[in-house]
């Protein structure tokens, strides 16, 4: 086993100290919020304690915001006392398996916990199980999940371990880390830190409550175990201040934090929704186009453009089209697929905090409602009712089976459209998997649906 990097007994660097640091100055703030961005908050511990300390604040920010939560336990944290005269390591896991359940039933009532049993002190050792394990997790929730694992860089041994873990997994499955500082506040200096991959996750007052309420159950770490030598308190006031700031930190080494899902997504996978290969795909592009009123329009607008395939297959029928899609990596590939058509501009935005100005006689919102909160899609709508010519067309296109971690689906968003809009139905089709609509005013010839 290797040795830590520093001793506990040591006196560390004051809370006061690291506060003072000009480095904070750098450390840009992150958000936690359901939907887009996070579908699971999995947090990694290597000991029972870890999870409070470096993340407790994450983890309680994160059941308030209906962000389902999932701790994998990687040992029962039986070495933490190893000459204890009054409690065996048998009776320490036991003691401390009982305080963490106390203190996540405080910072996620009704999160999953898992305890893998790995020996406390030897998890390099282990690294396959603990990967195995959190792996099944993480696959779950692919690109839509945040795991926060101690840092690989923290001086503990086991840290290391379970962050070099967490950060193969996050990688195999394009999951955002954030790797969270515990004995690192205690040991290191202003140089060891980071500065530019830390984030800092603000705590409000009720949420830092709440994790010092939870500090306090690991009953076993914050107190002596007794008054006989080797029962010591390893956790000391000196120790506990750098967990009552009104933040956490984590460093965020590949920068995906802060990224939208959509941009994840389109890192992941050079098409993430097949739309190139899938033939219902393909058969919905034609169904789509198909739908539309004959003619030519003027000036369309198609936000969430992803890789720009449907685009590519509307710029025959317009005579300008406006693409956009707020992941970096989707706009360079629609600008790829569309280089060859000269009425079409592609922009990264996101919609609908971003609106185009001017009108148009089409808007398609092909697949992208039901990523929206029920606020921004009302937002979506109305931008779309103003920004649409008298007598001009939007086209509807969802999928209609339930989707994790989205609040809305098909049959809202259209309801939503026909309360907002108040246009007449164009066309309708509704199958087992999608439902179409376009609505605008029917031909003159009276070809309408
Ligand atoms: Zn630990």
């Amino acid at each position: 086993m290797t040795t830590p990097v520093f001793n506990h007994r040591d006196t560390g660097r004051s809370e006061a100290d690291w506060l003072a640091s000009p480095g904070w100055q750098q450390v840009r703030p992150i958000r936690l919020s359901a939907g887009v961005g996070t579908r699971g908050l999995v947090v990694i511990a290597a000991h029972p304690d870890d999870e409070t300390l470096g993340a407790g604040g994450a983890i309680a920010l994160a059941h308030a915001a209906g962000i389902p939560v999932q701790v994998l336990m990687a040992t029962d944290g039986e070495a933490s006392h190893p000459e204890s005269p009054t409690r065996s390591r048998r009776e320490l896991a036991q003691l401390r398996e009982v305080e963490v359940r106390r203190a996540l039933s405080l910072l996620a009532p009704g999160c999953e916990v898992r305890h893998l049993r790995l020996p406390d002190g030897q998890l390099a050792d282990h690294e396959s199980e603990l990967q195995d394990a959190l792996g099944k997790w993480v696959a779950e929730l692919d690109v839509g999940c945040v795991l926060l694992a101690p840092w690989r860089e923290d001086g503990h041994p086991d840290h290391a371990a379970a962050g070099r873990v967490a950060a193969r997994v996050a990688r195999e499955y394009g999951a955002a880390l954030g790797e969270y500082p515990i004995w690192a506040w205690h040991w290191a200096r202003d140089e060891d830190v980071p500065w530019s991959q830390l984030r800092s996750l603000p705590l409000d007052d009720a949420t830092l409550l709440i994790k010092q309420a939870a500090l306090a159950e690991h009953h076993s770490q914050v107190n002596p175990l007794s008054s006989q030598p080797g029962d010591e308190t390893l956790l000391g006031p000196e120790m506990l201040e750098h967990f009552d700031r009104p933040f956490e930190g984590f460093i965020d080494v590949s920068g995906r934090w802060d990224e939208s899902i959509f941009e994840r997504l389109h890192s992941a996978a050079v098409d993430p929704w097949s739309v190139r290969s899938s033939a219902y795909e393909r058969r919905k592009r034609k169904q789509t186009l198909d739908a539309l009123p004959t003619g030519r329009f003027e000036r369309a607008f198609e936000p969430g453009c992803s890789i720009g395939e449907l685009t590519a297959a509307l710029a025959d029928r317009c005579d300008e089209l406006l693409a956009v899609d707020l992941s970096a990596t989707a706009v360079r590939a629609a600008r790829a697929r569309t280089a060859a058509l000269p009425t079409v501009s592609i922009e990264q935005h996101a919609v609908p905090d971003w609106w185009p100005a001017g009108d148009f006689d089409l808007i398609v919102l092909s697949e992208i409602c039901y990523f929206l909160d029920v606020q921004g899609l009302r937002q979506l709508l109305l931008e779309t009712r103003s920004s649409l010519r008298s007598g001009g067309h939007v086209l509807l296109c969802d999928w209609r089976h339930p989707i994790d971690g989205w609040a809305l689906d098909a049959a809202r968003v259209h309801r939503a459209a026909h309360e907002i809009l108040r246009l007449p139905t164009h066309f309708t089709l509704s199958t087992d998997d999608m439902m179409l609509e376009v609505l605008g005013p029917a031909p003159v010839d009276g070809g309408a649906v």
